[in-house]
């Protein structure tokens, strides 16, 4: 986190991924993240904490990565709860960060069927039958290696995005998170996610979060999303905070740099609509 201060950031722009204490691996009060939204000047926040983890045989299903099946309501009555005590002072909209896993299309969309959403994010973390940001991971990439593994995830959010269940493609570039750069360039597989994104109407989120992990490097990275942009694909901002200090961290580095790869407006969603709006002078 050197250099990266936890005061205020550039104030008007929203944190559309914010995790709760119910996925296991995120802490603080979710009020206490709504404070700090506030305390930071951002315009909006959006909890979007994990879809319990379907497309896993149910002794798989690790209640320190997801919200277990039975979470939901609690999740649910809380974020109106907050919106209730909110409304004012910020808009708090409800999320849900949904995983993509190829071949369970159904089951996931009736899990989205169980709330009117204001956006779902879309993930793809599982890839080649096991977990591409998981901290066994990286040991993944020296065996299977990198270019099958970054081709296969690229694949999959492609598809993901086509599947037209998502608002926002999260962390676009995910498998780099532990310092892993594929060995030949992937000009094609990422054209075909970016592609898809465009098409499905999917936005990305300019994420901060990879600059906490060892890349250390705002997802996606400026070379990727000048060819996003190029695309017309939307964008918005967020930090996947799991403490309440994490919300909105990290923007006074992924503002400019989105700024200098090209990015002039962003969207907030609503009720799974997009509005545009110009990015804050800087
Ligand atoms: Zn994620
Ligand atoms: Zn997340």
């Amino acid at each position: 986190m050197a250099g990266l201060s936890g005061l205020p950031g550039p104030p008007g722009l929203p944190d559309y991924h914010v995790h709760t204490f119910r996925c296991g691996h995120a802490g603080g009060a979710s009020r206490e993240f709504v404070e700090a939204a506030l305390a930071r000047g951002l315009s909006e926040i959006a909890f979007t904490d994990h879809i319990p983890l379907y497309f896993l045989p149910a002794a798989n299903r690790d209640p320190k990565l997801a919200m277990r099946e039975e979470e939901l309501d609690g999740y649910l009555e809380e974020v109106r709860g907050l919106q209730d005590a909110y409304r004012g002072r910020i808009p708090i909209r409800l999320g849900l960060e949904a995983d993509y896993a190829e071949g369970h299309e159904e089951a996931l969309s009736r899990w989205l069927a169980r709330a009117d959403w204001d956006l779902v994010l879309g993930s793809v973390h599982w890839v080649a039958g096991d977990w591409i940001d998981a901290p066994g991971s990286a040991a993944r990439f020296p065996r299977e290696g990198a270019d099958h593994l970054y081709t296969e995830y690229y694949r999959l959010l492609a598809k993901a995005a086509a599947t037209g269940f998502f608002d926002v493609l999260t962390h676009f570039d995910l498998p780099k998170k532990h310092g892993h750069r594929p060995d030949t360039a992937l000009h094609d597989a990422e054209e075909r996610a970016i592609a898809a994104a465009r098409s499905a109407g999917c936005a990305v989120e300019i994420s901060s979060a990879g600059l906490r992990k060892p890349v250390a490097e705002m997802y996606p990275e400026p070379r990727l999303l000048r060819r996003l942009v190029g695309a017309g694909v939307p964008v918005t901002f967020s930090s996947d905070a799991h403490a309440p200090a994490e919300v909105g961290w990290g923007y006074e580095r992924t503002v400019p740099e989105a700024r200098a790869a090209g990015v002039e407006e962003f969207v907030t969603i609503a009720r799974r609509r997009k509005t545009a709006h110009p990015l804050p002078p800087p």
